[in-house]
């Protein structure tokens, strides 16, 4: 606290991002992070790019990154002006807030979700009302038929991983024509659906994703929203009043090129669910209770061990996960999938315990 803080910021509860320690040769699984590294295309096109040309301003619009995120999703009939670009899908989640989110009537969030939603509230001053997933961590459409200024969940829902299916997402529009409705697809390409393919026939429905996961980007802060015109004039709106250039020159050139490069992206997500197949049956086999998961981590729980201390223990290994000391969920781990000698260090590991 000081006195030449607003009361705002006084009154602010911010984020804590998942650690990033300083040591070498850990074996880390606590952010969700690509173990798989970015297409060496983007690396390339990034490469490219330094050169004097960075003394001039990049384009604001971003334009050939929606054209190459619009021509990504061709069959789903997405067109540039349909594709909003940020720095890193957490700046376009808060431009969302402020734009879209903010009404008199409370917007709705599960109790078990991404914990920067009630942080933009806090921010942008928007009242919410937290809906408890169900008892097996599922969000049920029904618990979102009330009054609401907006609705957001991840889907793949983090931390627990669990998938919606696009048909109850469509209940959930249905349901709320008056209210943006927002899907945070973080994780989607991990075995999920995108709700893309349904922006065409619903004007309340905003999808968010970003390159930081499957695309193995998180050092280069870039995310997207895809929705109708209308949405994404409001962001555009809420952009020009922040920051016009969001996305630096190389940020726009290796986001181009990770689009173009789909071979590189389906291997890299196919590696990912492989090894979460086989990270999720040798949890199984020491005890461990899995929830499903279409995301690049698992959600789990051993019924004879305390989640913290797993996580202290594994850590005097060398291997850090994530622990959230909240309701509900302080028995659980949250365990990015890594390349498979990282995962075998941590069933090594916990095998151990
Ligand atoms: C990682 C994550 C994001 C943020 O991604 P960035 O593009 O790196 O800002 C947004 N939503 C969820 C649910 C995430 O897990």
């Amino acid at each position: 606290m000081s006195k030449y803080w607003s009361d705002l910021v006084s009154e602010l509860k911010p984020y804590v991002p998942g650690e990033q320690p300083k040591m070498p040769n850990l074996v880390k699984l606590n952010t969700n992070e690509n173990p798989f590294g970015p297409s060496p295309k983007a690396i390339a096109a990034i490469k490219a790019e330094l050169n004097d040309g960075l003394r001039l301003y990049p384009d604001p619009e971003g334009v050939a990154l929606k054209e190459a995120i619009a021509e990504y999703h061709v069959d789903f009939g997405i067109s540039p002006n349909q594709v909003f670009v940020g720095n890193g899908s957490d700046e376009v989640l808060a431009h969302i807030f402020q734009g879209l989110l903010k009404h008199d009537k409370p917007i709705l969030f599960p109790d078990i979700s991404y914990s920067f939603y009630p942080v933009y509230c806090g921010l942008f001053q928007i009242e919410s009302a937290v809906i408890p997933l169900t008892d097996s961590f599922e969000i049920d459409p029904n618990d979102y038929k009330r009054d609401n200024g907006g609705i957001i969940f991840p889907n793949p829902n983090a931390p627990t991983g669990r998938y919606l299916g696009l048909g109850h997402i469509e209940d959930i529009l249905q349901s709320n024509p008056d209210s943006v409705v927002v899907i945070d697809e973080a994780y989607v390409d991990f075995g999920g659906d995108t709700a893309i393919r349904l922006v065409n026939d619903y004007p309340n429905l905003l999808v968010s994703q970003t390159l930081s996961k499957a695309r193995s980007l998180a050092g280069l802060r870039v995310g997207f929203a895809v929705g109708n015109p209308e949405l994404i004039e409001a962001l555009n709106r809420v952009k020009d009043s922040f920051n016009s250039y969001p996305l630096d020159r190389l940020a726009l050139a290796g986001a181009v090129a990770a689009f173009e490069d789909k071979q590189w992206f389906e291997d890299s997500c196919n590696g990912v669910i492989r090894e979460r197949e086989r990270v999720t049956k040798e949890l199984e086999a020491l005890g461990f209770e899995v929830l499903p998961s279409k995301a690049n981590f698992v959600f789990t729980r051993h019924p004879d061990h305390e989640g913290a201390d797993v996580a202290a223990k594994l850590r005097e290994q060398g291997i850090i996960v994530r622990h959230f000391n909240k309701p509900r969920i302080s028995d659980f781990l949250r365990i990015t999938i890594g390349t498979s000698d990282q995962n075998n260090a941590l069933i090594k590991g916990l095998a151990a315990l």
